[in-house]
C-alpha cells in the first residue's frame, strides 16, 4: 500500500465516521504526523493535498520546517521543554500539549518577546495514566482560566491522548469526557473552545464520532514506526 492510498483510506474512514455521527466531514482536520518520516515521504501526502503536519520532537521539527514549503500548517503534539519554546514560537499554528504552569508562562513570555500570539490546546490525561503528561480533569477549569489571562496566550480548546487499547471502542469514554469537559469551559472569559484534538491510528473513527475536529494520525499513514 502506497502512502497516498494509506491517505485517501484515512480520509475515507474520517468521512464514514463523520457520516456516522451526522457530522460534516469537512469540519475535521487530519493532522499527518510525520515523526520519524523522512522528507521525501512528507512531500508525497503534500501532493495528496495534506495542509497540516504534527511533529513531537523540537530538533526533528526544525529540520523539517526548514526543508518542506512554507505553506505548511505545522503542529507541534510533543511534550515540550520551556527552554526549547522560542525555537518554535511563530512557526507553528497550533501547540497541542500545553500540559503544566510553567509551560504556560514560558510560552506567554515568548510569544509576547516575539510579538506574536501563542496558540495553544490544553493537554488533559483524561484516563489519569501515570505515564502519560497532562492536566488532570479535575484540575483543567481552572488551569484553562488562568492560562487565558496570560497575555500572548490564546488558550483554543483541548487535546488527549487516549489510552492504548486493542478495541477502540474501550476508549470511547475518554473522548467523550474529553467533549463534555470542553462544553463545560465554553463561555469561560478569553477562551476559545474551537478545537478538540483527539483520535490517533488506533482510534480517530470513534474520537471523530465523539466530536473531534483534529486527528492526527501517523501510522496508518505511514506505517509502523520502529
Ligand atoms: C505519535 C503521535 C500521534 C500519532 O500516532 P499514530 O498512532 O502513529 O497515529 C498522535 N499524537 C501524538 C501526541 C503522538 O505523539
Amino acid at each position: 500500500m502506497s502512502v497516498l492510498e494509506n491517505l485517501n483510506r484515512v480520509r475515507r474512514r474520517i468521512d464514514a465516521a463523520a457520516g456516522r455521527a451526522g457530522r460534516n466531514p469537512e469540519e475535521i482536520k487530519l493532522v499527518a504526523v510525520t515523526k520519524t518520516v523522512a522528507v521525501e515521504t512528507i512531500r508525497e501526502v503534500l501532493s495528496g493535498g495534506v495542509c497540516c503536519l504534527g511533529e513531537s520532537r523540537v530538533q526533528e521539527f526544525l529540520q523539517k520546517y526548514g526543508q518542506l514549503p512554507a505553506g505548511v500548517e505545522w503542529h507541534f503534539i510533543g511534550h515540550l521543554q520551556t527552554n526549547k519554546v522560542k525555537k518554535i514560537i511563530g512557526k507553528v499554528s497550533l501547540i497541542h500539549s500545553l500540559d503544566r504552569w510553567s509551560l504556560a508562562e514560558a510560552l506567554s513570555r515568548a510569544a509576547c518577546e516575539a510579538g506574536t500570539a501563542a496558540r495553544v490546546l490544553v493537554q488533559v490525561n483524561i484516563a489519569g495514566e501515570k505515564t502519560k503528561y497532562g492536566l488532570l480533569p479535575s484540575e483543567t477549569p481552572q488551569f484553562v482560566a488562568e492560562a487565558a489571562r496570560l497575555p500572548g496566550l490564546e488558550v483554543m480548546g483541548l487535546m488527549t491522548i487516549a489510552p492504548w487499547c486493542e478495541n477502540a471502542e474501550e476508549v470511547r469514554p475518554v473522548f467523550r469526557q474529553l467533549k463534555e469537559l470542553a462544553g463545560k469551559l465554553t463561555g469561560l472569559e478569553g477562551v476559545k473552545m474551537d478545537y478538540l484534538s483527539m483520535g490517533m491510528s488506533g482510534d480517530f473513527e470513534v474520537a471523530v464520532e465523539e466530536g473531534a475536529n483534529i486527528v492526527r494520525v501517523g501510522s496508518a499513514i505511514f506505517g509502523g514506526r520502529s
